[in-house]
């Protein structure tokens, strides 16, 4: 197996994203779909036919320059033609990954058969362990499957990488999600805030599941000790940067850093991805986009002269302004009264929308300028961090 390089360097992502359908073998309690999910009637519930999905990879790769690809479902180890589809979308040059809870892979010969078909590496979904994990996803037995995935991954050269969502139930298991990873040499792990995301947004968080910043960040800090000392990347998506110690927040991504995260999605590309036609088995493809036409559309940017033609917006403004749509309009991220005094506002997403309902504001704690003024660069913490780079990236991402 090629063995990924590490850098400081920092440049825009060329990953992209699609949803198959929001069908999955699992009940998650703080799903971002968990009503598509369940609705078996809602548009976007079902698995869309595998000439669509084609025609959305062709896309990516052709028009928005894509070289890689998250895979979601749903789940997508269950989608039918998921082999064809992978080896498709390796054969045109985009990567393929799985964003997958892995219990199908439990079988030896499901996890051979991905690996065959040319699938790059699987982003594992580790929310917790033991029995805590199968109340959390709803299905007994389910740790004990994907352990045993887990392990199949391993045997069959399978790369994997993590993610751990930040519920109040999975704080008690980082520091052992963090040496889980060790042991299985994934490439990276992705700690994500519980935020208030598409179908979460619809009033069903409550103190079962979101925790107080203040609760996350001790074990969080010491699943990051783990990672750190064995040499794996750990990012950490959506937490404010003030929550952790400065020595913790070049693995802190809130929406201005993602696109420098190659594990990340191009917002480009996601802007177009995320439109219905595109999450939905029936109907075409939309019309093509561009991240500056997606950000015209905001009332953000709407108003601004010649904002479609202006030439002294560079690509990395575009991202830029693409990250703070994202931020505030799409998700109601907020400051509190004492992040005006904080010399990193300029860079930070603040609180997630609902949160202050829930906690209040009494956690912030600005962050002291630098001697040189308040910091105005995305990439000031994250150029800090090592991160793993694929061979197939190296080219350009070195
Ligand atoms: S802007 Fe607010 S939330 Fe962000 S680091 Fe500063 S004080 Fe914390």
């Amino acid at each position: 197996m090629n063995q990924p390089a590490v850098t400081t360097r920092r440049v825009l992502t060329r990953r992209g994203v699609v949803w198959l359908g929001q069908t999955c073998n699992l009940r998650c309690r703080f799903c971002y779909f968990q009503a598509r999910i369940e609705a078996k009637d809602h548009p976007e519930h079902p698995f869309m036919a595998l000439d669509k999905a084609k025609a959305i990879f062709d896309t990516l790769r052709n028009h928005y320059g894509n070289n890689a690809i998250d895979i979601q479902g749903g789940e997508p180890t269950i989608y039918p033609g998921i082999e064809e589809l992978c080896s498709h979308s390796a054969t045109i040059g985009l990567m393929p990954t799985l964003i997958t809870n892995a219990l199908v892979l439990a079988k030896r010969e499901a996890c051979q058969r991905l690996k065959d078909s040319g699938v790059r590496d699987l982003l594992v979904s580790v929310h917790g362990l033991g029995k805590n994990y199968d109340d959390v996803v709803g299905v007994p037995g389910a740790h004990v499957k994907q352990m045993a995935a887990l392990d199949n991954c391993v045997a069959v050269g399978m790369p994997v990488r993590f993610n751990c969502v930040l519920t109040k139930s999975s704080l008690p298991h980082l520091a052992d999600v963090a040496r889980l990873a060790v042991s299985v040499g994934a490439r990276a792990v992705n700690f994500i805030a519980f935020n208030p995301f598409e179908d979460q947004q619809k009033g069903e968080r409550s103190l079962e599941d979101v925790a107080a910043y203040s609760e996350v960040a001790p074990p969080l800090v010491e699943a990051l000790d783990v990672l750190r000392a064995a040499g794996i990347e750990a990012n950490v998506r959506y937490f404010p940067l003030c929550q952790v110690p400065e020595a913790y927040r070049q693995h802190l991504y809130n929406f201005q850093q993602l696109p420098y995260d190659l594990h990340e999605w191009d917002y480009a590309s996601w802007s177009w991805t995320d439109m219905k036609p595109q999450r939905t088995r029936e109907g075409g493809l939309s019309p093509l986009i561009s991240l500056r036409q997606a950000n015209f559309r905001s009332p953000m940017y709407k108003g601004v002269p010649n904002y479609l033609d202006d030439p002294n917006i560079s690509v990395d403004d575009e991202y830029r302004h693409s990250a703070l749509i994202r931020a505030r309009e799409h998700c109601g991220y907020k400051y509190g009264p004492a992040c005006a005094a904080c010399g990193a506002q300029d860079i930070c997403d603040g609180f997630h929308g609902d949160y202050a309902a829930f906690f209040g504001f009494g956690e912030l704690a600005p962050i002291a300028a630098p001697s040189a003024g308040p910091i105005t660069d995305p990439r000031h913490y994250i150029s800090q961090q090592r991160k793993t780079v694929e061979p197939e990236d190296a080219g350009w991402a070195l």
